[in-house]
Formats: structure tokens, C-alpha cells, sequence
């Protein structure tokens, strides 16, 4: 049996992947190695079955029907809402908005906490590492209000430089963003002393969770951000879910962004009243079935333990790194102290595309380009980089098929 043990736990590598059935098939005719997980996860059979079940036995609309399915809905789509704020540790699950992703958590927070609070001169603080989803909505709200969106810089490595992002917290700033780990570099960054030193100045932090939760527990509390954006379909759950978590006074201050059904107190046309957060939030019907199957991979999540998901990818981040480093002409962009499992790279005389293209008839996933990280490239002065994202199903023996075919579809190139 491939086993590894690690202090606490005993990760069995082949139970987990038969759980993801999409494992097991042929790409090209070649054994899948998916190696595309910051794109999006896969999803476990509970995460499947789950939605399949809700649809065969529970489907009806949330919080509009007295009827039986309504209620049994309803109570699935809120018991979602109960299990996230648990898993990221909110201090309410009221405090908890459902969203379709990180995209539309960082738009929320755009256009109901800063678009209003924006005045011409003040300044919106992200990075150079960011996902576009932490920069274009700034931008979007910037222009309509005058205010100017600051980007803290980071080093050769891809490490942020946190004392240029401390000195960038000046008063003009009325939101401060960051994400914890770069879909690009893999770097973590020390969101902590980020929000400490936010605090102390009084400027409110976004944190972007979107590559952090699929690999290690998070504890908004401790982390002492004000919002914290997550998307479903990374973290083993559906396309279509995700969350914002934002402090009770901020959501109580904002004004609702979607208007429509299920947002409502009373709709006059002399003046319509909201119903309280989260629920002003969430306009709409929301992604019942979506959610009922994110629940479900929060549950997978918890019985394999982060423990051992972080002692396992980490072993993989480690063995990838030295044998991509074994490539002659092969640059690795990303080398931070603390990184999660993703390797972005460029290999001399190679276009990233092509050797994409070429690694999919070998059967192995990866993603090459900008990874929606324009001012990324630009800092390093690439157009696109290949990046190979792992996830805890994945194993050495992959690591070894991908650095086979890499320098196969190499030698084809040059
Ligand atoms: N932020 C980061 C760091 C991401 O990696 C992604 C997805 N690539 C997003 C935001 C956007 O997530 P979504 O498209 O699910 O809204």
C-alpha cells in the first residue's frame, strides 16, 4: 500500500484517488496526470453524489416555499452557509455572504464598502502578485470616484516586501488588499502582521483566500482581516460557490450591490426596505445544489485532515521542485521560503503554449499564460509562464510521468 506517515496521521494515498473518479481516465490515450489544480480542483464522489442527491430528492427553491422541498432546501443551502463559517472560523454565520466566487466577494466589497467610502485622492493598496480579481475591481471603482489603486512591490523570488507594504498604508488609504497565497508563485504572505499593522492604522484588509483554502485551515479571527473572499470550485466543491466574510459592522454599513428577490424586507415604490445581511447580499436564487455539494467537500476536507493534506503536498512541492530543477535551461519563477504546491516555470527556447500543448497529448494538465496576473508577468518580464498547481491526490509517481514528458515535449521543441 503507498502509504506515508506522518506524525499524527496515516495518508492512504490510493483511497483518496479512487474517491475522484475523473483520476482514473486516459487523456490522448495516456494516463491523466492533472496538474492544473489552481485552475480548478476535481471533486470527490460525496461532492458528486451529494449534488445528484439533491436533485433526485430534494430540489425545490430556498426560502420562498412552506412545502416540504422547500424546507429541506432551504435547510441545505443554510447548512452550507453554517459548515463554511465553522471552516473558516466566523465568529457568525450571519457574517457569512454566498457568492458565485471570489470574483463577485471582491465586486461586492468594490462596489457596496468602497465605491461609497472613496473620495478623489484616496487610494486603494493591492500588490503586483495579485489575481486580476484583486485589482480590476479597484480599478473599476477608482475611476468612477477618483481614487487611485497603489500596488506593493515584491522581490525576484515573489516574495512580497512587507516593509513597502506597511509604508504604503498611508492615510489616503481606505482599503488594503492582499492575497494569502499567489495563484502564480505559490508564495504565502504573512497575512497577519499584513492585518496587524492595517489595524493599527485603522484601514480595513481584504484577503484573498481563493489559493489558501484548498490547502491549509483558515482561522479568520486570528488572521484579523476584515474580508475574506473564497471560491468553491478550487477547494473540491462546485463551480458557481464561494463566500465573502466580512466583520458584522462592515456588512451592516454597506448597502446591498444586487438587487431582486430574497434581499428584501418590503418592496414599496415609495421606498423599499432590506432584510439584514447576509441575506441583503445574496439577490436571487441562489446555487442550492452548488452549495449542497461544497458542504460536502468541506466534510471531505475534514476527514483527511489538514495535517496530512499539508505534510503530503508539501513532500510533492519539494520532490517537483528538484527534479524540475534537474532540467537543463528550465528557470522556476516563484521561490519563496513558504510557498503551497505551485510551480510556475519558462524553459529556454520554449514557448510556455507550446510546451502545454504538447504536455496535453502526453497526457498531463497544465496550464500555461498569464494566469490572470498581467502586472505579475509584467514584473517579471514574461508574457505567460507554464505552472504546475498540485492538489493532495496527487503523487511522486505523477511528478516523475510530468517531468518525463516535459523533457520529451522539450527535445521535440529545441
Ligand atoms: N484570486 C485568485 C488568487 C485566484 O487564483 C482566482 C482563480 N484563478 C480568483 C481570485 C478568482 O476566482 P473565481 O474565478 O473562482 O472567482
Amino acid at each position: 500500500m503507498n502509504t506515508t506517515a506522518s506524525p499524527a496521521t496515516v495518508f492512504d494515498i490510493q483511497r483518496i484517488r479512487a474517491d475522484f473518479p475523473l483520476l482514473s481516465r486516459t487523456v490522448h490515450g495516456k494516463p491523466l496526470v492533472y496538474f492544473d489544480n489552481a485552475n480548478t480542483s476535481q471533486k470527490p464522489l460525496p461532492v458528486i453524489e451529494a449534488m445528484n442527491e439533491h436533485y433526485r430528492e430534494h430540489n425545490a427553491n430556498v426560502s420562498r416555499a412552506v412545502h416540504q422541498l422547500g424546507e429541506e432546501a432551504t435547510a441545505a443551502y443554510e447548512g452550507a452557509r453554517d459548515k463554511l463559517a465553522r471552516f473558516i472560523n466566523a465568529p457568525s454565520r450571519n457574517e457569512l455572504v454566498l457568492t458565485s466566487g471570489t470574483t463577485q466577494a471582491t465586486n461586492l466589497v468594490a462596489y457596496s464598502y468602497a465605491l461609497p467610502r472613496l473620495q478623489p485622492g484616496d487610494a486603494i493598496l493591492t500588490t503586483v502578485m495579485e489575481h486580476h480579481a484583486n485589482i480590476v475591481p479597484w480599478q473599476l471603482v477608482a475611476q468612477r470616484s477618483g481614487a487611485t489603486v497603489k500596488a506593493a512591490p515584491i522581490d525576484q523570488r515573489g516574495e512580497l516586501i512587507l516593509e513597502q507594504y506597511i509604508a504604503m498604508l498611508t492615510p489616503e488609504v481606505k482599503l488594503a488588499c492582499v492575497t494569502q497565497v499567489s495563484n502564480v508563485l505559490g508564495t504565502v504572505n504573512p497575512v497577519r502582521e499584513i492585518a496587524r499593522e492595517c489595524r493599527k492604522r485603522g484601514i480595513a484588509l481584504l484577503v484573498d483566500g481563493s489559493q489558501a483554502v484548498p490547502h491549509r485551515p483558515v482561522d479568520v479571527q486570528a488572521l484579523g482581516c476584515d474580508f475574506y473572499a473564497l471560491t468553491g470550485h478550487k477547494m473540491l466543491g462546485p463551480t458557481g460557490t464561494g463566500a465573502l466574510w466580512a466583520r458584522r459592522e462592515h456588512l451592516d454599513a454597506m448597502p446591498p450591490f444586487f438587487g431582486g428577490g430574497e434581499m428584501i424586507r418590503e418592496v414599496r415604490f415609495d421606498g423599499t426596505t432590506f432584510a439584514e445581511a447576509p441575506h441583503k447580499f445574496e439577490a436571487g436564487t441562489p446555487n442550492i445544489a452548488g452549495f449542497v455539494g461544497l458542504f460536502a467537500a468541506i466534510d471531505y476536507y475534514q476527514s483527511v485532515g489538514f495535517e496530512a493534506i499539508h505534510a503530503w503536498e508539501q513532500q510533492l512541492l519539494a520532490y517537483a521542485t528538484e527534479r524540475l530543477r534537474e532540467i537543463p535551461g528550465l528557470r522556476i519563477i516563484g521561490e519563496a521560503a513558504e510557498k503551497e504546491p505551485v510551480i510556475s516555470f519558462l524553459i529556454d527556447g520554449t514557448q510556455a503554449t507550446d510546451l502545454a500543448t504538447l504536455l496535453d497529448l502526453q497526457g498531463v494538465a497544465v496550464r500555461s499564460g498569464h494566469h490572470c496576473a498581467h502586472p505579475l508577468m509584467q514584473f517579471f518580464g514574461v508574457p505567460s509562464t507554464l505552472r504546475a498547481s498540485l492538489a493532495f491526490y496527487n503523487t511522486r509517481e505523477e511528478v516523475d510521468a510530468f517531468i518525463v514528458a516535459l523533457l520529451k515535449v522539450r527535445k521535440l521543441l529545441m
